[in-house]
């Protein structure tokens, strides 16, 4: 049974980058009938959030991700302190007492001699009296783990193929606070575990910590932590997708505050995000693909390349306007100007670029319209249209596709007009414009009554 989570820290909104993780968890759970978690990450209470919770999920919402189930860590605190029991009784855990100052020099002197800043573990060399002494001087400790330097941490991961880590070149992780809080380390794999994680597909930017908490799993596995026999022996499969960058191939600072704000602002359609973010940076083409199912099934981790995935915002346009194109009627009606019915979305939507000009054109049905000053010529011919007008049949709603091809056809035999010279006018009549929907689905809607005004009135004989 596939179980995947989003696992979203509270300390600020979501954007693309979150946005993509969480669409790409949501596929892959989706995609197996499997369950698909939200997990709130609120183990830092200084910087976490509750209006932060309350717009994760609406912009979750709004995306159409559901979730099955949520979890927030800041109610799992007991079982924390449960696998901090585990590790400890284990010998994998151990207190250390430098202040931040002193690691910092540690650091420095460290990069000076051209070495790797990885924490030199002398607090395990700490005696019981040293650790008394400190204690006795009112230092708590913080917590570190105490990674096993016996094998290389290996593993297939989805994206990224056998990823292989030496754990001697990683620092012991410091996972608790000398006042008692989390870091996220330790938390994280522990909820992997109760939950039922099978697949932890996130950023690439966490492909060390996936070194680490591998050896977390497997340390509550051999200490018996697991709820359940299957949940003791599973480690979830992993994958890191590459980082989403700007057009001009950089990190950048923008696409970390574009969010589903902006993109509603903008009129940009959810359907359009998900088909970008669905395929950007695998091999798959980037379509308008306004159907979910469609994508869900099509999307696979093996079709993830190792490079950066551009994000450009005019994909975005160009995507949202082909979805826009696909949208049916009773998916936008509430966001279309009063009186606009099925027909005229029909009409109008293959001009919008967003769904709220649909309002513009329907301003050219409802009226008033400005009509260019016509040349004696085009006058002429508007007032045979007029004539033309009155063998139109406006008593047969079926028939009334086919009207605006028999005024044309009409008015091509007795004027002997075609192409622009015949069309345009007549355009320009009705809607006061050069261009826009088409003319067969927009006379019916301006109505017999309407259009014949508009005519004459082009023509001067009104
Ligand atoms: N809260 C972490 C983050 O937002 C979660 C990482 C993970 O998926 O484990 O980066």
């Amino acid at each position: 049974m596939t179980t995947t989570r989003f696992a979203p820290s509270p300390t600020g909104r979501l954007h693309v980058g979150n946005i993509r993780t969480a669409l790409h968890n949501w596929m892959l759970a989706r995609q197996a009938g499997g369950t698909f978690i939200l997990r709130i990450d609120d183990t830092d209470a200084a910087r976490s959030r509750e209006d932060y919770v309350g717009a994760i999920r609406a912009d979750l919402t709004w995306l159409g991700l559901t979730w099955d189930r949520e979890e927030r860590q800041s109610a799992r605190l007991d079982r924390y302190e449960a696998a901090f029991a585990a590790l400890r009784g284990a010998g994998r855990i151990y207190p250390c007492y430098e202040t931040a100052q002193e690691l910092d020099v540690k650091r420095k002197i460290q990069l000076s001699r051209g070495l790797p800043p990885i924490y030199d573990r002398a607090a395990l060399r700490l005696s019981d009296a040293d650790r008394a002494a400190k204690e006795a001087e009112g230092t708590a400790p913080h917590w570190r783990f105490l990674l096993d330097h016996a094998e290389p941490i290996a593993w297939d991961d989805g994206i990224r193929g056998m990823q292989k880590f030496d754990p001697a070149q990683l620092s012991d992780p410091v996972i608790r606070r000398a006042d008692g809080s989390w870091l996220y380390m330790m938390p994280s794999a522990v909820d992997d575990i109760d939950m039922g994680v099978t697949q932890v597909l996130r950023g690439e930017d966490h492909v060390s910590n996936t070194a680490v908490q591998i050896q977390i799993f497997t340390a509550l596995h051999a200490a018996g932590f697991a709820a359940t026999e299957s949940a003791a022996k599973m480690l979830p499969a992993f994958a890191h997708e590459a980082l989403l960058v700007g057009r001009e191939g950089k990190l950048s600072k923008r696409l970390g505050s574009l969010g589903c704000d902006a993109f509603r602002e903008r009129g940009i359609e959810p359907e359009a995000i998900i088909a970008l973010l669905a395929r950007l940076g695998t091999s798959q083409p980037v379509e308008p693909i306004a159907d979910r199912t469609a994508l869900t099934a099509s999307f696979d981790l093996a079709t993830f390349g190792r490079a950066p995935a551009k994000f450009d915002e005019e994909d975005l346009e160009r995507l949202n306007a082909g979805i826009v194109h696909q949208l049916p009627f009773e998916a936008v009606a509430a966001r279309l100007p009063e009186g606009m019915d099925a027909a005229g979305w029909h009409a109008v939507r293959p001009n919008l670029a967003h769904v709220a000009e649909a309002a513009e054109w329907w301003g050219l049905v409802t009226g008033p319209i400005t009509q260019p000053d016509f040349a004696e010529e085009d006058k002429a011919f508007l007032a045979e249209a007029t004539r033309a007008f009155e063998q139109l049949e406006w008593r047969y709603p079926d028939i009334y596709p086919e009207l605006w091809k028999t005024l044309t056809q009409i008015l091509g035999r007795t004027t002997g007009r075609k192409g622009r010279a015949l069309f345009l006018p007549l355009r320009q009549a009705l809607t006061g414009m050069d261009h826009g929907p088409d003319m067969g689905e927009l006379l019916p809607l301006i109505g017999e009554s309407e259009a014949r005004a508009r005519l004459a009135k082009a023509a001067g004989i009104a």
